[in-house]
């Protein structure tokens, strides 16, 4: 089956500006990129007996638009010479709004290339500006026309909500404007802050205060309002698809727990049964390929147990839920407290029992996290 195959993730960590709620790992100096792709080529090859085919590709970062296409071109050509790509293979590549440029993004279109996924997060110049973003509104509206002119068909938008004095209409307000290009895939995430990003620290200092949770379930709730009553399927808490072929196949691989191989630094692979993560630093992962060594920081096997609990955290994350057996198998059935639970969030409307399968709901999804601990 198509969703058993594993999935490629290639990390760029280069971003010409950091966006002050970031915490994704990149440098902004752009001079080691043309050794960072002699790196990557070179780590591929590493994992040449190990992985043998993959039908999702997905270039992310950082910001993978920095490359050139002849760079983005030698990456993939590689990957494909080195492992089998499913001749359908979802090929992604995320894209700032900033460079989306007519010939960029028509190239890329011909390297192969059949999936956008743009970092729009908003239509609000201010929202822009105060998340550090370093493209306008302007060059958001046009880089989804140029996109769809350059041939792509399949084109995901990223959007952020929850910002500090963030009105709910000028958040209706992004998503109309987002809707009115019909794309196939949007994620929309609420804004959250780690305390090491330049808005945590001024978060920290009390210069701003972020929604309470209240407000934000308000953002959460309306936002699936709207997407839902305009026809998308809302499949996982943050991701919305047009149609069931429009879900994004390489994020649904991270739910699912199927293998998936990481190349790049700060990256995470998963094998099946043992998940391995790369250095966080350009430097040393530099080194580490420069004498052709995998650029491992760390490693854990995931004993039976923990691969449950997680299959409940990821699966509570998703529209269809957890297949009630996996329930059963990680409280050594019968487990009355457990059990308990699980009738309360029933009875509440935040799971449904369906067709052997716990689903959280809309109100369920909204506090997907929590479900998962008190099961
Ligand atoms: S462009 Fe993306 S990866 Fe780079 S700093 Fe901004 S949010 Fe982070």
């Amino acid at each position: 089956m198509q969703m058993a195959q594993p999935g490629l993730y290639i990390h760029i960590p280069f971003c010409k500006t950091k966006c002050g709620y970031c915490d994704f790992y990149s440098v902004t100096s752009l001079s080691s990129i043309p050794e960072y792709i002699k790196a990557i080529l070179e780590e591929i090859s590493l994992y040449r007996y190990d992985f043998k085919c993959f039908d999702t590709i997905y270039i992310g970062g950082g910001t993978p638009s920095l490359l050139s296409c002849a760079d983005l071109w030698e990456i993939l050509i590689h990957a494909r010479n080195t492992f089998t790509v499913a001749a359908d293979a979802e090929i992604t590549v995320e894209v700032n709004p900033a460079d989306a440029h007519p010939h960029f993004l028509t190239s890329l279109r011909r390297t192969g290339v059949n999936r956008l996924n743009l970092g729009i997060q908003s239509f609000d110049e201010n929202i822009l500006r105060f998340l550090d973003r370093r493209h306008t509104c302007k060059q958001a509206l046009e880089s989804i026309e140029q996109a769809r002119a350059a041939g792509f068909d399949n084109i995901g938008l990223d959007l952020i909500y929850g910002i500090p004095d963030q009105s709910l209409l000028s958040w209706k307000d992004t998503l109309s404007r987002a809707l009115s290009f019909e794309p196939e895939h949007l994620s929309c995430y609420q804004l959250s802050l780690e305390d090491d990003t330049p808005l945590g620290r001024r978060h920290q200092k009390g210069e701003f205060a972020l929604p309470d949770e209240d407000r934000q379930i308000d953002f959460f709730m309306t936002t699936a309002d709207i997407l839902e009553d305009a026809g998308y399927l809302h499949y996982e808490v943050s991701s919305f698809a047009r149609d069931e072929s429009c879900k994004s196949r390489h994020n649904q691989k991270y739910w699912r727990h199927i293998p998936y191989l990481g190349l790049g630094p700060a990256a995470h692979s998963f094998s099946g049964q043992r998940r391995w993560w790369n250095h966080r630093s350009l430097k040393q992962y530099l080194i580490d390929l420069r004498e052709v060594r995998r650029p491992v920081e760390g490693s854990e096997q995931l004993t039976p147990s923990q691969k449950r609990l997680e299959n409940c955290f990821l699966g509570l994350r998703t529209g269809e839920g957890i297949p009630m057996q996996h329930f059963s198998e990680q409280h050594n059935t019968p487990h009355p407290e457990k059990r308990k639970n699980l009738d309360e969030l029933v009875r509440q409307g935040f799971i449904v029992i369906q067709d052997g399968f716990l689903k959280p709901t809309r109100r369920g999804l909204a506090v997907a996290d929590r479900l998962a601990l008190m099961l």
